[in-house]
This record gives structure tokens, sequence and C-alpha cells, in this order.
């Protein structure tokens, strides 16, 4: 490989300038990295709006590059698509989140430690070992299904028999399903067709500025018109909510107010290691 600077290296992983090559360079140090155990999981808290409490996390995954240090998913989740290592990839998310999960449940109890979620893409979902890879990873780390959510979007689900097959006979497991960025065109409400979702996960994109109360600005009402909309959609379908991307208190308030029981965001808490997620749920036992 040839010598370049970090910013082309970026630049070519998301895909904005991909020479011919780049997939198959970026693949295989994905693959090294694979192999010498530079991937770690982060973990985003979902806390409870009315009581302010963690009760579940987000997984996301995080590559720490020898010498490029932290590198984030936008830059290489697309490529791992591409070349088919996501599959190996989510298969380490997902038991690596299952581990922890059960370990946070045998220490605080389900009161504490009610849901935990990694990414699932369409390659793993279209993948036919997905369903043995998920009751293997529950039955290995000894978590009970139910505490086990699996975020989707629409582009990962598509159509298609066997993902229907694979996502009902998840749900016959106790796991749950979320729609992830819910209201977009990745999420939308043909989704609700394909699968038995347990969660909807309203998109950033919504939240963001719906603090600002201007009276007639068109965008500010149409962003709570939506919200709105799926807090009703989602209480007729008895499904929970969680409202993405919170940065300030008006807008954790605001979406409070509305309806939503659950938000994430970096106001709430920032992903974190999971260390600094077991010193949160300490905090927060019962003394
Ligand atoms: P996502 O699933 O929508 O995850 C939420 C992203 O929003 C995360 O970015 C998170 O750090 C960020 N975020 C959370 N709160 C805030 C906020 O208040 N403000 C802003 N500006 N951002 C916030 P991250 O970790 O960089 O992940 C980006 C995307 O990469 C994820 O979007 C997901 O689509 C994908 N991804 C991450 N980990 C995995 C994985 O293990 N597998 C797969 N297939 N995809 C993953
Ligand atoms: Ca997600
Ligand atoms: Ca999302
Ligand atoms: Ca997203």
């Amino acid at each position: 490989a040839k010598q370049r600077g970090k910013d082309n290296w970026v630049r070519f992983a998301a895909g904005m300038e991909r020479p011919v090559h780049a997939d198959a360079q970026l693949g295989a140090e994905l693959r090294r990295g694979l192999d010498d155990g530079e991937f770690r999981v982060v973990y985003q808290p979902l806390v409870d709006l009315n009581r302010n409490l963690v009760t579940g996390v987000e997984a996301l995954v995080r590559w720490a590059h020898p010498t490029r240090g932290m590198v984030s998913p936008a830059d290489f989740i697309p490529v791992a698509e591409r070349t088919g290592l996501i599959v190996p990839l989510g298969r380490f998310v997902l038991r690596e989140t299952c581990r922890q999960a059960a370990a946070w449940l045998a220490e605080f109890g389900p009161e504490v430690v009610q849901k935990a979620g990694p990414n699932v893409s369409a390659r793993q979902l279209h993948d036919p070992d997905f369903v043995d890879d998920v009751r293997a990873a529950l039955a290995d780390s000894g978590l009970p299904g139910e505490f086990l959510v699996l975020e989707l979007t629409e582009s990962a689900v598509l159509r298609g028999q066997q993902v229907s097959r694979a996502l009902h006979e998840l749900h016959g497991m106790g796991v749950r399903l979320a729609l992830d960025d819910f209201g977009t065109g990745e999420s939308s409400l043909s989704l609700l067709r394909a699968f038995p979702a347990s969660i909807v996960k309203l998109d950033k994109s919504f939240v963001d500025g719906i603090e600002l109360d201007e009276p007639g600005s068109p965008a500010a009402m149409a962003r709570q018109a939506v919200a709105r909309a799926v807090i009703q959609m989602a209480g007729a379908l008895d499904l929970d909510t969680v409202a993405e991307g919170i940065e300030n208190a008006e807008q954790a308030e605001r979406l409070r107010q509305l309806g939503y029981s659950l938000g994430q965001g970096f106001h709430l808490a920032k992903p974190m290691s999971p260390e600094a997620v077991t010193r949160m749920l300490a905090d927060q036992m019962p003394a």
C-alpha cells in the first residue's frame, strides 16, 4: 500500500472521492484490524425522560486503529458493508454487547438494565446464519432475549421472505426490534407492516430545532407535527419510543411533554466505555 495522508484516507473511506481500489485497500485493513482485535464497543445510555434514569444502551462500534487513532463508524461501516466484512464485524459487536449486558444485568438487576442494542446491517440480516448467531450469542452470554434490542433501518430490512422469516423468528425468541432513524427515508411507516417492531426511534432531524418555538415557523411546526404523529402512532400500535440526538435541556423537556418516554443524545449522555456505563448504573442504584 502507498503512503497517504490521514485526510485522504478518511475521505476515501467516506466514499466521497473513492478511487477504484479504495474499498479493497480499506477492506484489507479492516480484516487485519478485526484479526488484531482493534475494534471496541462503546455504549450510549438511553435515558428515561420522566425519571432521569438510564434504562438501556445503544451499542456503537469504534475502531482503535494503531496509527490513525479512533476511527468513526461513518468512515468504515459503508466499506464493511460493501466488502461483506460487516458480517464478522457485526457478529463481534453482537457477542460483545450480549456479554456486557449480561454482566450489567447480573450486577444491577432488571430494574436498572432494561435493554441493550447493537445496529444490524442489511448484509447481516441477509446472512443465512444470522438467527443462529443471535441464538448462540444469547446462549453463550446467558442474556435472556428480552434484554436484547436489534436496531434496524428500512434499507437494512428491505423486503423479502427470508428476512421477514428471520425477524419473526427473532421476535419469537423474545428479542426486541427497534426501527432506527424513524421518519426519514431510511425508516418509514411501510416498515411497520414488514416486521414485528417494539420500539421506534425518532430521527435526530426531527429533534434538531424542535425547541425553537417561533410561532408560524413552518420548519419548526413540521418537526413538531412529525414528533407528535410518531407518538400517536406508537401509542396506537403499542410501541416504545426513543427520541434521538437530544442536545439540550429544552429539547428533552419538549419531547417529554410530547410523550417521549426515552431519550438519547449528547445532552443526556455521550457514547462511553463500558466502565463508564458501569459507574453510571452503580450511581443510580437505590441506596
Ligand atoms: P445511528 O445508529 O443513528 O447511531 C446514532 C449516532 O448518533 C451515533 O454516531 C451517536 O454517537 C450519534 N449521536 C448520539 N447522540 C447525538 C447527539 O446528541 N448529537 C449528535 N450530533 N450525534 C449524536 P456514531 O457512533 O458515529 O455512529 C454512526 C452510525 O454508524 C450509526 O448511526 C449507525 O448507523 C452506524 N453504526 C455504528 N455502530 C455500528 C455497528 O456496530 N454496526 C452497524 N451496522 N452500524 C453501526
Ligand atoms: Ca442506531
Ligand atoms: Ca439512529
Ligand atoms: Ca443514523
